[in-house]
C-alpha cells in the first residue's frame, strides 16, 4: 500500500495506474475507519483493479458549533485497517494540502437540501459536494463507493455526477450494523454506555415505521407520530428530526407509493446520530 500526502504524489500514482489501463475503484471517507468502511472498500476490491482511499476530515462541511475538532481520528489504526482491506494507495493530506487558501468557489447544492441534514446543518453539502468533487478530479476512479448510511449523501453525489457529466459510477452500499442493529459510526465512541445501550432503539423505530408502511393503513404523518413517539421515550437525548420522504428525489410525499425513505437523525450529548431504511412501499418490503 502506497500512502501518499501531497496531490503532486497522488497525481503520479494515479498517471501510473492509467497508464497500466487499471479501473480504478474510489471510496472516500474521514477516517477512524469501521465495518462500513470495510464494506466499502470490499466491494471497490471485488469490481476494481485498484483501490483508492481517502482518509480527510474536510472542515468545509462541518458548521461553527459543529464536531469538527472532536471528530474521532486515528491514523495509525486506520493504516492497519486498509492494509489488510486491500488498499492500494491511501491518500492522507492535510488541510492546507486540500485548501492552500481559502476557496475561491464551492459548489452550491440546489436540490435535495432543504430537508433531513441538509435542514439541520446549512452548507453540510456543500463542502461535502466541494471536497467530493475536488476528490474524483484528483483521483479520476471508474467508480466510487459511498454508504446508504448517508443515503441523502448518495443522492446528492449522484446528482452532481449527472449535473456535471461526470464519468464516475456511484455505487451505494448497504448500511452495516452492530449486532443489535445500531448502524456503525465513527461517531459511536462518543456514546456513553447509557446511550450506547439506548441507541439501537433508533433503528427498532425505523422498523416499527416499515411494519406500519407493509400494513399500508399508514399516512406519511402517521409514520412520522410513530417514530417519534418512541424516540421521545428515550432517557437520552433529544429528536433532531424524523421525515418520511421520496427516494432520491427526497420530496415530501403524503401518500405513501414508490420508493421512500423513512430517517432520523437523533442528538446524544457529544454525537449526534443518523440513520434511516428505504421501503418499497407497494411492497412494504426494505429496499
Ligand atoms: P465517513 O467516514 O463517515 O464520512 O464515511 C465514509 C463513507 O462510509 C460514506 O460513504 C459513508 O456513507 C460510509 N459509511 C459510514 N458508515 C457506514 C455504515 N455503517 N455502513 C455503510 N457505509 C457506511
Amino acid at each position: 500500500m502506497r500512502i501518499v500526502k501531497t496531490i503532486q504524489e497522488l497525481r503520479t500514482a494515479i498517471a501510473e495506474a492509467k497508464s497500466n489501463h487499471k479501473k480504478i475503484g474510489f471510496v472516500p471517507t474521514m477516517g477512524f475507519l469501521h465495518e462500513g468502511h470495510k464494506r466499502l472498500l470490499h466491494q471497490a476490491n471485488e469490481d476494481n483493479d485498484i483501490v483508492v482511499l481517502s482518509i480527510f476530515v474536510n472542515p468545509l462541511q462541518f458548521g461553527p458549533n459543529e464536531d469538527f475538532d472532536r471528530y474521532p481520528r486515528d491514523f495509525e489504526r486506520d493504516e492497519q485497517i486498509a492494509r489488510n482491506a486491500g488498499v492500494n494507495i491511501l491518500f492522507y493530506p492535510s488541510i492546507s494540502e486540500m485548501y492552500p487558501e481559502e476557496p475561491m468557489m464551492i459548489i452550491q447544492v440546489k436540490k435535495g437540501v432543504d430537508v433531513l441534514c441538509g435542514a439541520s446543518r446549512p452548507g453540510h453539502f456543500d463542502g461535502v459536494a466541494t471536497v467530493v468533487m475536488k476528490l474524483f478530479q484528483l483521483v479520476q476512479p471508474e467508480r466510487a463507493y459511498f454508504g446508504m448510511k448517508d443515503a441523502q449523501q448518495v443522492a446528492i453525489i449522484m446528482n452532481m455526477v449527472d449535473t456535471f457529466n461526470i464519468p464516475i459510477e456511484i455505487i451505494p452500499c448497504d448500511t452495516v450494523r452492530e449486532q443489535d442493529g445500531l448502524a456503525k459510526s465513527s461517531r459511536n465512541v462518543y456514546l456513553s454506555p447509557e446511550e450506547r445501550n439506548d441507541a439501537p432503539k433508533l433503528y427498532e423505530a425505523l422498523q416499527k415505521a416499515s411494519d406500519c408502511i407493509k400494513k399500508q393503513t399508514c399516512t406519511r404523518s402517521d409514520v412520522i407520530a410513530l417514530i417519534k413517539d418512541d424516540l421521545q421515550k428515550l432517557a437520552y437525548g433529544e429528536i433532531d428530526y424524523v421525515d418520511v420522504l421520496s427516494y432520491p428525489r427526497l420530496e415530501p410525499i403524503e401518500e405513501l407509493s414508490g420508493k421512500i425513505i423513512v430517517a432520523l437523525a437523533y442528538k446524544y450529548e457529544k454525537a449526534r446520530l443518523i440513520d434511516n431504511i428505504l421501503v418499497n412501499a407497494a411492497t412494504g418490503k426494505e429496499c
